[in-house]
């Protein structure tokens, strides 16, 4: 059995990749800030269909937490190797570059940039020693063509779009895959605010995607069936850009 860590796996597109890659066969650890109760409903939606995993709260952001919680882990659980790993939490905090305060910059690049750094370094290592590895990282349609109002968001996802690319040159050889997935306008929390019914009008597909939708090309990403892809980003966009 494949261990995966999906971090941010309570809510959205981390709750629908963490019930697929059970699906597939994978126990699943599932990591999460603060948001228990729904972590613990994914972890249901996992035994309900038959799989296994178990919870790991840390903070992407803070290295201490990670070295402390996940690297706790690996100490405890020597006989079991995370091969797959879903850096997907992730948050916004929008604001014109102009009236950006430290706060709104630091915290969403120390989120979602550093914490690819931090929890990827953990892990990596155990991925060279068994020359076998998948790493795949949620970025976005933003850090790909930019988008107002997100210099700090847009910086984090491009960020690790080259990191991606980097690091897939870095570790093939041991035959650990490092990819991108960049979704463009999906529905869960972090975009329920957002129109649909205006933002629609600049979709091809004409709507939102799913978490699901999400999900299906993280399970291929995660399996053999993608042995041969390392360093791309691929869009789950509706078309919106490419
Ligand atoms: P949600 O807001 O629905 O969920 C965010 C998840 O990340 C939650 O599980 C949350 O945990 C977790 N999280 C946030 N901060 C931390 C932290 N510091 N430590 C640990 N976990 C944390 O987001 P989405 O599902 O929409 O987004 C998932 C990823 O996809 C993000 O990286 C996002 O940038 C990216 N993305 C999303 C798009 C969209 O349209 N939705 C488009 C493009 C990219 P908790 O429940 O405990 O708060």
């Amino acid at each position: 059995m494949k261990y995966a860590l999906v971090t941010g796996g309570s809510r959205g597109i981390g709750k629908a990749v963490a019930i697929k890659l059970a699906a597939d066969g994978m126990y699943v650890i599932i990591n999460y800030k603060s948001n228990k109760e729904e972590a613990q409903d994914t972890l249901q939606k996992i035994e309900e269909q038959g799989g296994a995993g178990e919870l790991l709260p840390f903070d992407v952001s803070n290295p201490t937490e990670i070295k402390q919680v996940l690297g706790g882990w690996m100490e405890n659980n020597q006989d079991k190797k995370i091969e797959v790993l879903v850096n997907n939490a992730g948050i916004n905090s929008d604001n014109l570059l102009v009236f950006m305060s430290d706060p709104n910059w630091n915290d969403v690049i120390s989120t979602n940039l550093n914490s690819f750094f931090y929890i990827t370094r953990e892990l990596i290592k155990n991925m060279l020693i068994n020359r076998w590895g998948r790493i795949i990282n949620i970025v976005s349609l933003s850090g790909q063509k930019g988008q107002p109002g997100q210099c700090n968001y847009a910086a984090a996802k491009g960020g690790i779009i080259a990191a991606t690319k980097s690091l897939a040159m870095e570790v093939g050889k041991k035959n650990v895959t490092v990819n991108a997935v960049a979704p463009g306008f999906i529905r869960t929390d972090m975009t329920k605010d957002m129109n649909e019914k205006e933002m629609k009008a600049l979709i091809p597909l004409n709507r939102f995607g799913t978490p699901e939708e999400v999900a299906e090309v993280v399970s291929f990403l995660a399996s053999e069936k993608s042995s041969y892809i390392t360093g791309e980003v691929i869009s789950v966009n509706g078309g919106i850009y490419s």
